[in-house]
């Protein structure tokens, strides 16, 4: 295509696995922290009634107030349900509380796998935004509009056993978004997560998952680190509660080597 990029339209990325604890939560607030810090516009989108992405910037339950639910179950205006966060550049939509009944609330609404997408194109973004949506560990409706409102999809994987075959279902439902409701959803990465350099597994997962996926899987590799599992506590993201830690630094090295593989791919579209 000849086309060059919106300026106004923002990239949106889902970050989804439809397993739980991969790493997928750790990686949105993390990766949105690092990428807001290199300068880039970027908007968190919580989507998991557990809330964790919320929590872990800092937002407690008790005061969310509206939030996703709001925004993709009664239309209500982004600008409604977006917070600012302490991190400069970087703003959320909290995960609501009405959001733990979306799943079968969804079902009987107009346009159910549109709703976020509808929402999203209806705004005006900041030149360069980029949109990150946490997803829930499930293939439901709510990561349905994910996929659907997503230009790609990163995966957060896990380096443990069965990692292949975990990541086949992932793979399943993109393909289905691909061929019904979203034709241009392309897969962004696969980030291998909870790395343990004493394990020789993770050395073999890793392998086996980059030849199986080539270039999609990214280089920077997420370490098993203790100080990325404190800081959610701390209501603070791994970058501000300890920069220098190994997690910290793999969460940047990961946000830059995304925007490299942006560049790249907005240079062999236009
Ligand atoms: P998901 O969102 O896929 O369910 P989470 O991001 O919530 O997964 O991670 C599951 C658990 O593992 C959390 O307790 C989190 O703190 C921890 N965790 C995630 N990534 C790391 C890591 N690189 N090192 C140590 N602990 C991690
Ligand atoms: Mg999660």
């Amino acid at each position: 295509s000849t086309a060059r990029p919106d300026p106004a339209r923002p990239r949106i990325l889902a970050i989804a696995n439809q397993k739980g604890g991969v790493g997928k939560t750790t990686t949105a607030i993390n990766l949105a922290t690092a990428l807001a810090a290199t300068g880039q516009p970027t908007l968190l989108i919580d989507l998991d009634p557990q809330g964790n992405a919320s929590t872990g910037l800092g937002l407690p339950r008790t005061e969310r107030g509206a939030g996703s639910y709001a925004l993709i179950a009664e239309a209500r205006p982004l600008a409604d349900v977006t917070r600012a966060t302490a991190i400069p550049g970087l703003s959320l939509v909290p995960a609501d509380q009405d959001l733990a009944g979306a799943e079968i609330e969804l079902v009987s609404l107009t346009r159910r796998e549109f709703r976020l997408r509808d929402a999203l194109a209806a705004e005006r973004f900041e030149s360069r935004t980029i949109v990150l949506i946490d997803c829930p560990p499930s293939l439901g409706l709510l990561t349905v509009n994910a996929l659907v409102a997503a230009d790609a999809v990163l995966v957060p994987l896990q380096c443990e056993f069965f990692a292949l075959e975990g990541i086949s279902q992932i793979m399943r439902t993109i393909e289905m978004v691909r061929r019904g409701l979203n034709p241009s959803l392309a897969l962004q990465g696969i980030v291998l997560t909870m790395f343990d350099r004493r394990n020789n597994l993770s050395d073999l997962v890793a392998a086996d998952v980059r030849g199986f996926f080539g270039d999609k899987v990214y280089e920077t590799v997420i370490p098993r680190n203790v100080r990325i599992s404190e800081a959610p506590s701390h209501g603070k993201p791994v970058l501000l509660y300890d920069v220098r830690s190994a997690g910290a630094q793999a969460y940047l090295a990961l946000a830059k080597e995304l925007l490299r593989r942006e560049r790249t791919a907005a240079g062999a579209a236009s």
